[in-house]
């Protein structure tokens, strides 16, 4: 997944030049399914011949687009949602903890516009300030350790 981050270097695309498949592939240094796979993805080719080419103006416009987008930061109450390729804030600002080491943890919460499932992982020394920021839920594991205590109940009439 982290490949998919990169940054290509559009300076090596010419403008004008029509490309093959592998000779975007080559030009970008990227494997040639990369490139067959942004054709999936809104690519656009001159596919009245065989092979499909590329210009290079759409290549760029198409990369930098891409890249455009994943660059776009989430502020601190926002998660990148992976449906709506935006930043998106979690629903009624409700987040759930999920602690995967004693110093990571994972922010879960729900798209306000689509309802997916939103995730990012913290550091222990953002604890304080995700609490600050959201309305946190019970964890799952504080649960077990809240149901064996006993002070849970302290809040009912106790009986006569
Ligand atoms: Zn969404």
């Amino acid at each position: 997944m982290v490949k998919r981050k990169r940054t290509y270097n559009l300076h090596r695309i010419k403008a004008t030049w029509p490309y093959t498949v592998p000779e975007a592939a080559k030009a970008l240094g990227v494997h040639k399914n990369a490139v067959l796979r942004w054709l999936k993805e809104g690519l656009q080719a001159n596919r009245d011949t065989r092979p499909y080419l590329i210009r290079g103006d759409e290549l760029i416009r198409f990369l930098s687009a891409r890249q455009q987008s994943r660059r776009r930061k989430c502020s601190p109450t926002e998660f990148y949602c992976f449906k709506c390729h935006e930043p998106r804030k979690a629903y009624e600002n409700i987040v759930d903890l999920e602690f995967v080491s004693p110093s990571r943890f994972r922010v879960k919460a729900i798209c306000e516009v689509c309802d997916t499932t939103l995730n990012k992982m913290q550091g222990i020394r953002n604890l304080t300030k995700i609490h600050q920021t959201f309305h946190v839920q019970q964890l799952a594991g504080q649960h077990l350790i809240e149901s064996a205590s006993p002070n849970l109940n302290s809040d009912k009439e106790p009986n006569p």
